[in-house]
């Protein structure tokens, strides 16, 4: 197996610096201002190290998939940064990941839901929570189906302690970002149909969608929050059920 070098510290500042001109290009095509755009690095398996000389750099948003990775990583660095999680979120990780992710973008059933708003009620926080919808209908991944979105927000909008800010998805993995384009567009016409609903606690402001290979073109479809990894911080090993 090839094993690819983890990039240097320098290396890391000039991807970041690369995406960044990027994500401004791409939000210039689609007619919109760059700092519309919300960037978080997607940090999974990346080391602290890394993740500072991000920061210096000027990424303020992290978004991590696995709870105890995250709540380590969280003690090196602090509330330095805004704290996403990102990942399949397991129930019996709400009660940690609540004490420093400011949003929840994994947002996928109820039972999860409820958890939340207990454990963010008891240390009298608001957590911000996006919809995950699983757009492709693909098997292997956790969200949503897409006519299932406004009945789980209607349930969701019950619970004091959760707003839900957006929708979060993760389309298939296809080699052709124009290939992924028809599914940008299905969420952005999904997003702009719930936008209107009038919910207590429910203000869809984000549309997070568009990785390493295809945040392009989901700014272009009318994504306002993009997660990338790879292309800041390189290659990760592999580890089974990423993207769960
Ligand atoms: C890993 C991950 C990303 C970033 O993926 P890259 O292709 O490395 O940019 C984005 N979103 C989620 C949910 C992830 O798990």
């Amino acid at each position: 197996m090839m094993v690819q070098a983890i990039p240097s510290i320098e290396q890391v500042k000039e991807n970041l610096t690369k995406v960044k001109e990027r994500v401004a290009r791409a939000a210039e095509r689609a007619g919109r201002e760059p700092s519309e755009i919300v960037l978080i690095g997607a940090t999974k398996s990346v080391d602290v190290e890394r993740i500072r000389a991000a920061i210096e750099m000027g990424l303020s948003h992290i978004g991590e998939n696995y709870a105890q990775e995250a709540w380590a990583k969280y003690q090196q660095i602090g509330d330095a940064v805004t704290w996403h999680f990102i990942g399949h979120l397991q129930t019996n990780k709400a009660k940690l990941v609540v004490r420093f992710c400011k949003f929840v973008q994994s947002l996928d059933r109820l039972a999860l839901a409820e958890e939340l708003n207990k454990r963010a009620g008891q240390l009298g926080r608001i957590i911000d929570c996006l919809i995950e919808v699983n757009i492709g209908g693909e098997e292997t991944k956790s969200g949503v189906s897409p006519d299932e979105v406004e009945q789980l927000i209607r349930q969701v909008s019950q619970f004091p302690n959760i707003r839900v800010v957006g929708l979060m998805a993760m389309p298939p993995f296809l080699p052709d970002p124009e290939q992924v384009r028809p599914y940008f567009k299905r969420m952005k016409e999904l997003f702009e149909r719930l936008k209107n609903l009038d919910l207590p606690q429910v203000e869809t402001r984000y549309l997070s969608m568009g990785m390493s290979h295809d945040f392009e073109v989901a700014i272009e479809e009318g994504a306002n929050m993009v997660r990338i990894g790879t292309a800041i911080f390189g290659p990760r090993p592999f580890k089974g059920g990423e993207g769960k």
